[in-house]
């Protein structure tokens, strides 16, 4: 008996030391203290021991029965305070590995600009309206007062898709087509790209983005087309702009100008970007030509408009400082990621 007892704490030695953890630990446990335990054979068979010597070896089992348990209990603390410790350590944050910056989608700069521009126009009266990219000649032209044979179609290299049909080369085509359907008073903005033959480089490009608004009701006149774009213009820069406005030609107003602003980049002093004049050209403008009126079917002598056609790229590049208009349609993420928090 006495020897059975000591082998079988050797025993549970050895399986003690091939343990490597709590849950190995608990079938342990089992093994040698659960109801089918070597240790409980040995408490049945204690009735086969004589009377003299049962109290003694009794307490002998008594005494394996517990210092197995203590043994166990020891064995889980340890093991439990290791896989903490491992757990720590796996949870365990670099502080000194360098940050991941994240760049979530936002909008392009060029649709910032143009939301923007929408926003502002929105909240001064002007309604949105689309034209086609793809348009006639009748609507990009003869009907703004381009003849067939005018010399000024010269002034914007066209797409031709075929004698009659073509890309769009500002966003005035939208005007006729939109007199044809309302009646003055009419407060219309027209965004949106537009197409011309022209050789790439940092300063222009065969598409661009365009913002067209016109105004038509009785006694419009240049004071109502100043002041619009002035207001329309602090607005978007959030600054008090400086405007100039000269004389020019376009067929489709009577008389026409050309808007500039003071330079924002040296306020004026003169600088690379204005080519050291302190302005920076940035829409044709004019009152809307009597003939434009007609072709629309609003009669000259009863109604007067202004209208004005802004190029979106080209603001986009003066108030985010970007001197490659090539660099806004290339899709370079290292790009466009520094406008992430526009
Ligand atoms: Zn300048």
């Amino acid at each position: 008996m006495q020897q059975s007892i000591e082998t079988l704490h050797q025993q549970f030695v050895d399986d003690l030391q091939k343990i490597a953890s709590t849950s190995d630990l608990e079938e342990l446990r089992v093994k040698y203290l659960g109801k089918k335990s070597p240790i409980q054979s040995l408490m049945k068979s204690l009735k086969d021991v004589s009377a003299e010597e049962r109290p003694a070896v009794g307490k002998q089992i008594n005494d394996l029965k517990e210092t197995i348990s203590a043994q166990l209990d020891t064995a889980k603390d340890k093991f439990t305070q290791q896989e903490e410790t491992e757990q720590l350590k796996s949870e365990q944050i670099d502080i000194t590995l360098p940050g991941r910056r994240r760049f979530p989608g936002r909008k392009h700069v060029i649709t910032q600009t143009l939301d923007d521009m929408i926003d502002i126009l929105s909240g001064m009266g002007f309604s949105v309206q689309y034209g086609p990219d793809i348009d006639t000649d009748y609507y990009n032209y003869e009907a703004l007062n381009f003849p067939f044979d005018h010399p000024a179609r010269d002034m914007q290299d066209t797409f031709y898709i075929s004698p009659s049909v073509l890309l769009r080369t500002h966003t005035s085509n939208v005007q006729v087509r939109v007199m044809e359907n309302q009646k003055p008073p009419i407060r219309v903005i027209a965004p949106g790209k537009v197409y011309r033959n022209e050789a790439i480089s940092a300063r222009s490009h065969v598409f661009f983005h365009q913002l067209e608004a016109f105004y038509i009701d009785k006694d419009v006149t240049f004071a109502d087309l100043f002041a619009t774009l002035d207001e329309f213009l602090e607005k978007l820069f959030h600054q008090k702009i400086e405007t100039r406005y000269r004389p020019s030609y376009f067929p489709f107003v009577e008389p026409g100008i050309e808007v500039d602003i003071s330079c924002l980049s040296c306020s004026g002093k003169g600088c690379g970007l204005c080519k050291h004049t302190g302005w920076l050209e940035v829409a044709g403008a004019g009152m809307i030509h009597p003939e434009v009126l007609k072709n629309g079917d609003i009669d000259p002598e009863v109604y007067s408009g202004y209208a004005w056609g802004l190029g979106i790229d080209r603001l986009a590049l003066l108030k985010y400082g970007i001197n490659d208009i090539r660099m806004l349609t290339e899709n370079d993420l290292r790009f466009l990621r520094q406008f992430s928090a526009v």
